[in-house]
């Protein structure tokens, strides 16, 4: 699986077949590149390989930022980070459930979340890595030309989406799935159901051109119009 430029500087990194998960590098005018999520504990191998066709060395991933601790996002951080060597950074929230690699306990109001929940940890959670530092809600990393931090909790109680103006790209995380088309996420293991989706409007508040889904492809025409018409309840 090759890497998709979708947009200068940023590329989707698909992880699994038909861009089901998917990783996003971001390169800094100092040529160091940060990567958003490390998609499951298959993943390392295939982030590796799409950063060589790229022609970019390990070394040049000083960045691995977690949107949140799940393990099809976080499940190839640790074999990522040694690979690499680069900083863990995640919400201030998210930290102690990336530190000890298990999933934040999901709302038991969905079927899905009561079976969730009665799973051992060995079945949801991911291998354990450790936190360089954590970041909160509007904060400007310093990463990339500047990412700014959204906070979009209910999915998980850290979950963040990032938004990176100097490209004009919207990183959901999972506050929105693509598959298919835009959608919610799936619910069962999110810890607030209803807060994932009131927090998510803060999408429809950001000036973006490209929007880009963990889960399914990124849309680069009419994006903005795309996620302000769904979250307005008039999906396209
Ligand atoms: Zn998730």
């Amino acid at each position: 699986m090759t890497a998709v430029q979708v947009a200068d500087g940023v590329w989707r990194l698909p992880t699994a077949p038909a861009d089901l998960v998917n990783s996003y590098l971001l390169a800094g005018d100092d040529g160091s590149l940060v990567l958003l999520d490390a998609g499951t504990r298959r993943a390392p191998a295939r982030l590796l390989a799409a950063l060589a066709g790229l022609g970019r060395a390990r070394e040049d991933v000083t960045h691995l930022l977690l949107s949140h601790a799940h393990l099809d996002h976080a499940g190839g951080a640790h074999a990522v980070q040694a690979a690499t060597a680069s900083a863990v950074l995640t919400h201030e929230r998210e930290a102690v459930y990336v530190r000890e690699g298990r999933m934040p306990a999901p709302d038991r109001s969905t079927r899905g979340g009561r079976l969730l929940h009665r799973l051992p940890k060995r079945v949801t959670g991911f291998r354990a890595l450790e936190v360089s530092s954590t970041f909160n809600d509007g904060e400007v990393l310093p990463l990339a030309g500047g990412l700014l931090v959204v906070h979009t909790p209910g999915h998980t109680p850290g979950h963040c989406s990032f938004l990176h103006p100097s490209s004009g790209v919207l990183l959901t995380g999972d506050a929105l799935f693509n598959v298919r088309r835009i959608r919610w996420s799936v619910a069962g293991p999110c810890t607030d159901v209803r807060l994932s989706r009131t927090s998510a409007a803060r999408l429809g508040e950001l000036d973006f051109a490209v929007a880009g889904f963990i889960h399914g492809p990124h849309v680069a025409d009419g994006a903005q119009a795309a996620v302000r018409a769904f979250l307005a309840g008039r999906p396209s």
